[in-house]
């Protein structure tokens, strides 16, 4: 299959949405952002998924969504902020993508939004693996997974899910906000949440050199 290269290097440069936020991750606002603050993090590897990574990439999206969680975080406050992944790896399955590259998605809600979230996660895969090292992720490399965290060091894998529906995390986050039916980001991009989540992240990132 070839793949897609939504992210490839050459492009994110000229896109304005796209900010290294650490060295060699990138997040941007995501088309299709179901609340402002809703970006997507990324490095310049090629692959699938985070577990099928290199240890070095997937260090260095991990080190960069996790600096946004905790930029994000202490302005919103704790608990405010999910981190997810479906669909890794591809495919037609249950765990099929939204696109066929790496992305995490990293979105800011309220702490009670977040755990309604987390519940669906459950209700859909059972407790999954609680991975607290992310090289961990490799070992779902070759398999299709959903990925949820709502704390740092804590990333839940779910990898038996006949149960998830594709984007799972943005139907579900969509159904909670009562935009139920919006939740493809092919149909409905949110054009002004992506201005604002842009502004945002502007903001996040002129406090860090500020500070
Ligand atoms: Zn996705």
């Amino acid at each position: 299959m070839q793949p897609t290269r939504h992210f490839d290097r050459a492009k994110r440069a000229t896109e304005s949405r796209w900010r290294e936020v650490h060295p060699g991750c990138f997040a941007g606002v995501t088309v299709g952002a179901l609340v402002p603050p809703y970006y997507i993090a990324v490095t310049d590897e090629d692959a699938p998924s985070a577990a099928a990574l290199s240890d070095g990439g997937r260090a260095q999206l991990f080190a960069g969504l996790e600096n946004l969680r905790g930029r994000l975080e202490a302005r919103m406050g704790p608990s405010t902020v999910m981190v997810f992944e479906h669909g890794a790896a591809g495919g037609a399955d249950w765990g099929s993508s939204c696109i066929n590259e790496h992305h995490m998605h990293v979105v800011g809600v309220t702490s009670s939004l977040v755990g309604a979230v987390e519940q669906a996660f459950v209700e859909a895969g059972g407790e999954g693996r609680l991975v607290r090292d992310w090289a961990e992720l490799q070992a779902w490399a070759d398999s299709s997974y959903q990925l949820f965290s709502t704390r740092p060091g804590e990333y839940r894998v779910f990898s038996d899910g006949p149960r998830f529906s594709r984007q799972f995390g943005r139907q579900v986050l969509a159904e909670r906000l009562g935009i139920g039916s919006q939740y493809n980001w092919r149909d409905h991009p949110m054009l002004q949440n992506m201005r604002l989540g842009t502004q945002i992240l502007d903001s996040l990132l002129a406090e860090e050199k500020a500070a």
